[in-house]
């Protein structure tokens, strides 16, 4: 079993402030003015302590010089390590995040690539569709097979892809919670410029149809929809007022000069 002991505050390393300044001081040579306040200690472990001072280096906010020192009975008190390090209030460059997974939709241009891995679970071999019982070779054979005979895709959406896909249609702009869905008078489902698609997916998406409509090309949820839907019909007060009856003026120049 682990047991985790506090580590041994010696009081030599505690109280050699003045000498971890001084070697600080001394790395920096003409930097040493960027040293300020000592800002406090951390015990590292038995007899092993860092001091903390302030960072006064223009663009350097919140960042703290760092002395790590140790001591062990009988000995000096020696320096280990001096390094300027971030702190809470610092500015530093964010996490890295791999490029695969900073792109977003919308972020391809015209010529880039964006290939996806033989082993992505939204897609599978078309002809194992389910199990998946081929190893890698005999997938190769039968992508090149498929290919030469010309049987169509190679792959195709797994039930996993398929999900993801209808999750992301559902809660997005062509789903229910759109706001122009909350305020529609009919849902999608009923309207006639709604195109029906095949497949697992089709009891609950199509495509909207309507040139009219904001989403023209777009998937659309069965439960969404909006104003333009192909049986809506305005109200008596939503019509558009009938004009008053014309008023033809007879009145001709010689007339008007006898008034
Ligand atoms: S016009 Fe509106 S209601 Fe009709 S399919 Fe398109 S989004 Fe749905």
């Amino acid at each position: 079993m682990t047991t985790t002991a506090t580590p041994y505050a010696d009081p030599a390393a505690l109280s050699a402030v003045e000498d971890a300044r001084a070697a600080l001081v001394a790395d920096l040579g003409s930097d040493a003015g960027d040293v300020g306040d000592h800002l406090g200690h951390l015990v590292e472990g038995d007899g092993v302590v860092t001091h903390l001072f302030a960072c006064t280096r223009k663009g350097y906010v919140g960042w703290r010089w760092s002395v790590t020192v140790a001591h062990v009975a009988g000995g000096p008190v020696t320096v280990d390590e001096l390094v300027l390090i971030p702190g809470d209030e610092a500015i530093v460059a964010p996490a890295w995040v791999p490029y695969r997974e900073r792109i977003k939709p919308g972020d391809l241009s015209p010529g880039d690539l964006l290939p996806v891995g033989d082993d992505d679970p939204r897609l599978v071999p078309t002809y194992s569709f389910g199990d998946d019982p081929l190893d890698a070779d005999a997938k190769a054979q039968v992508r090149q097979v498929a290919q030469e005979l010309g049987l169509g895709r190679v792959r195709t959406l797994s039930p996993e892809g398929l999900d993801l896909a209808a999750e992301r249609w559902y809660d997005g702009d062509g789903g229910p919670t759109a706001p122009i869905a909350q305020a529609a008078p009919h849902h999608c489902h009923s309207c006639g410029f709604l195109v029906r698609i095949n497949g697992h997916l089709a009891p609950y998406f199509g495509v909207c149809a309507n040139g009219d409509a904001n989403d023209d090309g777009r998937v659309v949820s069965m439960d969404h929809g909006c104003g333009a839907h192909s049986e809506v019909r305005l109200s008596k007060k939503q019509e558009p007022q009938p004009l008053p009856p014309p008023v033809v003026d007879t009145l001709t120049p010689d007339e008007f000069e006898t008034l």
